[in-house]
């Protein structure tokens, strides 16, 4: 039996009117769980009204009212995050710990949104000029949409609407047609807590339904995260229409380790952030950068590691490691095997082999993690994004090798060096072309204080997401010049106003 999945639009649930819809799966057992509606561009447009409508009147409502509601709603996910950790496992298919882990790093936005007073507050200059104050505070843009991908179903959504609502604007979420149920869950939470009715809107759909938000004239702002790709259309077609946006896209992420380093940490650093969720994070590690002589030593510790990595369904508590998000990304995945073999790279650990533990890998969406040696630029496993469960060995003969191929690469989200040399480590992270980086630590996501986003085609736009360049993001500054009339500025004055 599947359920349908419907829309939240201005307070309540709508069932699809276009006709169309998608299919979603629970990835452990490949059935179709749902069908989630897909949106017309009028559907779009229903949902843009209502947060249209509610705009107004949500900005007027003072900041200690809003910021009441984000407590609330605060309390609401805390409670609640295991029930949204099983609907994320059932249809993302990642293990529950690592659904609560996305929750909590949500929730952590949300916490920086309750702040929102101080986050808000202006600058104040008295007597800039003689009886002339001048100060600048800033307002809300106005609807914004928040366009996500399928891998953090709940946590990438929370990077942006917390600040957004909390800022005063009103939000169209459009969530990955994969695994849309947290979108909706997170709707009811808001409701809930009192958000009025329009200030937070679900739309599901696929690229119909982004074209027409990235086209809507009343739609401000969008905050986007996807691969480079649709990043770059969501980039191009945005900000023609007129509005601020901030896309960011894939990656390719290296962890850069000199022969010093403790290759035990190493090891377990590499596994973990390379395995970890199936390789579906946009801040795993999809390439290991070995100084010589470190690489022999480290691929056996590796490979010895991977062979310990309990592969099952996500809600078994067992697993760590679950499948992939669908067939198809699967065997995309799977067909880099053979590719590797092809280009030439070593194939050290074959995914494909892995054992499951209460999976049954002829339904499921499964594949083991395989590990690649001797990887090289040019080949294809090397040169794409993957984004599965594949890890790519390349050896360089020194540090300004490894530093030259990261700096190199297209992308620029996170890296991260393993060493014990703090020299070294201060001049990698001075040197190294990327947004986020790691000093032993290999997936250097940023806290909600401070900002994410990666560099070059990880990121397009000028705003990163979260802390204050998500308030900056989500707000616009207004100056004003006042001053309130006395004798002394009687008489006509039609020179430049000057400080004379
Ligand atoms: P995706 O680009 O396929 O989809 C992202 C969103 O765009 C979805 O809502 C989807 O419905 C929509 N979309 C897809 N194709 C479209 C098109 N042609 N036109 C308009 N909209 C379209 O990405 P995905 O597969 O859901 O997610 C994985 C990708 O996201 C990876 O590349 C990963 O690196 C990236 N990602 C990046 C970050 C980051 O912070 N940089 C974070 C998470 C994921």
């Amino acid at each position: 039996m599947t359920h349908p999945i419907t829309h939240w639009i201005n307070g309540r649930s709508r069932a699809g009117t276009s006709s169309r819809s998608g299919e979603v799966y629970n990835p452990a057992t490949g059935e179709v769980t749902a069908h989630v509606a897909l949106a017309s561009a009028d559907e779009v447009d229903h949902a843009v009204a209502a947060a249209v409508e509610a705009f107004a009147p949500w900005q007027r409502v003072s900041i200690a009212k809003r910021s009441a509601i984000l407590f609330r709603f605060r309390e609401l996910l805390d409670t609640h995050a295991d029930e949204l950790a099983s609907i994320i496992v059932s249809e993302h298919g990642k293990v529950h710990s690592d659904a609560l882990g996305e929750i909590a790093r949500g929730l952590e936005v949300v916490d920086l949104a309750c702040g929102i007073p101080q986050l808000l507050k202006g600058d104040f200059s008295e007597q800039a000029s003689t009886g002339i104050d001048v100060y600048s505070f800033r307002q809300a843009l106005g609807p914004v949409a928040v366009i996500s991908p399928f891998n953090f179903p709940a946590m990438v959504p929370l990077w942006f609407f917390p600040i957004a609502i909390a800022a005063g604007n009103t939000v169209v979420l459009k969530p990955s047609e994969k695994d849309p149920s947290a979108a909706y869950f997170l709707a009811g939470l808001w409701h809930r807590a009192g958000l009025p009715d329009g200030v937070f809107n679900v739309v599901h759909g696929d690229r119909v339904a982004v074209d027409r938000l990235l086209e809507h004239p009343d739609i401000a702002a969008v905050s986007f995260v996807g691969s480079t790709p649709v990043a770059r259309h969501v980039y191009e077609t945005g900000t023609r229409h007129g509005k601020r946006v901030q896309a960011l896209g894939g990656a390719k992420n290296h962890m850069l380790v000199l022969p010093d380093a403790d290759l035990d940490l190493a090891a377990d650093a590499a596994v973990s952030a390379g395995f970890g969720a199936a390789g579906e994070r946009c801040m795993a590690i999809s390439v290991l950068v070995a100084v010589d002589p470190a690489g022999d030593d480290l691929v056996s510790r590796i490979r010895e590691r991977m062979a310990r990595i309990p592969v099952g369904p996500g809600n078994a508590r067992e697993s760590e490691m679950g499948p992939l998000i669908t067939a198809a990304h699967r065997d995309k995945v799977a067909s880099y095997l053979e590719a590797g073999l092809c280009d030439g790279a070593t194939l050290a650990v074959d995914g494909r082999e892995h054992p499951l533990t209460g999976a049954d890998r002829d339904v499921g969406f499964w594949l083991g993690p395989t590990l690649f040696d001797n990887v090289a630029p040019g080949m294809r496993v090397y040169d794409d994004e993957i984004f599965g469960p594949m890890l790519c060995v390349v050896r360089v003969g020194s540090y300004d090798e490894g530093l030259a191929l990261i700096n190199a690469n297209p992308y620029g989200n996170g890296t991260a060096i393993f060493t014990n040399d703090g020299g070294a480590a201060r001049r990698f992270r001075s040197e190294v072309q990327v947004g986020m980086v790691g000093v032993n630590v290999p997936i250097p996501v940023p806290v909600a204080y401070h900002s994410f986003g990666g560099w070059k085609a990880s990121l397009f736009g000028d705003t990163h997401a979260y802390g204050e360049e998500g308030v900056k993001f989500f707000t616009r500054n207004k100056a004003v010049t006042e001053r309130w009339p006395d004798h002394s500025h009687r008489g006509l004055n039609l020179g430049f106003p000057t400080h004379a």
